[in-house]
């Protein structure tokens, strides 16, 4: 199971659907959903949104100490259980990419120092997407390190608000976070660079309005690889790709998301939660010297846009299918 289906999604049979391996189960699924639209509200058909406590549970089961290590060039995790943390270190300085929640903050303080880092060095902190478990230890963070936090508009807005200005239909309680002025807005396409690395901001909105997926090149295994950070691209339980009046625009950056997401090139991908990426198979691999790198993986990033788009696809074909089913009077 991926930690993309379990991303912000309640248990409901949506999210039994997506943790289906097999498209034909997911298609006959939907189908039965269409069909069951004929005689009911859309709500009780679409999944909706998760209690406090489901979220919390959800949380809680992510927030685990883990221990930091290398994973490949320059680029170390340090984040926890469930929620990824990428230290990216230069000569001058290091980035941070994502902070998870405020008590992963010592989690990552620690695993820094452990692998022989200063926490100090930590020039420049970025994001994945400014959810609660990506960026509540941002404010934080920032207060221990001194570091510049950058942000692209719609995650800066995000972030301002402390997670309230948020169209995620999730009780308000376990979105909120520390408020965190960004310090510099990121454009799409823009470089940032610090010593030897740069990285690419790439807007990829859906998941949050200012997701944001990251690439950089470096050399493993003897070749220059392409590496992407993504965002996500999880439709929360609760969020309406129809019709949703705290964001219009969303089925549209959605395609233009998944467009751009297919056009990467990629050939190691990570990701703002370790089951998206494969990573404990992967550590393991590496940990047995598997040649190549185990993290070289353009198929997985290929399979993870592939259903991506199949869970927005079904989504917006549900929705389509409940609206016509409902009649004019809705
Ligand atoms: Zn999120």
């Amino acid at each position: 199971m991926h930690a993309l289906d379990l991303h912000f999604t309640h248990q409901s049979k949506a999210s039994l659907t997506f943790r289906a391996p097999d498209s034909s189960l997911r298609t006959a699924f939907w189908a039965s959903l269409i069909l069951l639209a004929g005689a009911a509200p859309m709500q009780a058909v679409l999944p909706s949104a998760p209690t406090q406590a489901a979220v919390m549970r959800m949380f809680d089961a992510w927030r685990a100490p883990v221990p930091p290590r290398h994973l490949l060039a320059n680029i170390y995790y340090v984040g926890a259980s469930g929620v990824s943390s990428f230290l990216i270190t230069t000569p001058e300085g290091h980035i941070l990419l994502d902070t998870g929640f405020d008590d992963t903050v010592p989690i990552i303080r620690e695993g820094v120092t452990q692998l022989g880092f200063k926490l100090t060095d930590i020039k420049i902190i970025i994001s994945s997407h400014a959810h609660i478990d990506h960026v509540g230890g941002h404010a934080l963070m920032q207060k221990l390190t001194g570091a510049r936090i950058y942000a692209s508009a719609g995650d800066a807005r995000l972030l301002a608000s402390g997670g309230t200005d948020d169209f995620i239909p999730f009780p308000r309680e376990t979105i909120v976070y520390a408020p965190v002025t960004v310090d510099h807005v990121v454009a799409d396409g823009e470089h940032v660079t610090l010593g030897n690395v740069t990285l690419t901001a790439h807007l990829t909105p859906g998941h949050t309005r200012g997701a944001t997926t990251w690439t950089m090149d470096a050399v493993v295994d003897g070749a220059l690889r392409r590496i992407v950070f993504f965002s996500s691209t999880t439709i929360n339980a609760g969020t309406r790709l129809l019709h949703n009046p705290l964001y219009p625009e969303i089925v549209r950056e959605f395609e233009t998301t998944l467009t751009r997401l297919k056009a990467l090139p990629c050939d190691i991908f990570f990701a703002p939660h370790g089951g998206q990426f494969g990573m404990a198979e992967k550590i393991a691999r590496l940990d047995r010297d598997e040649t190549p790198n185990p993290f070289i993986d353009p198929d997985g990033w290929r399979n993870l846009v592939t259903r991506a788009e199949r869970t927005f696809r079904d989504q917006l074909a549900a929705e389509r299918a409940a609206e016509r089913n409902s009649g004019p009077d809705r």
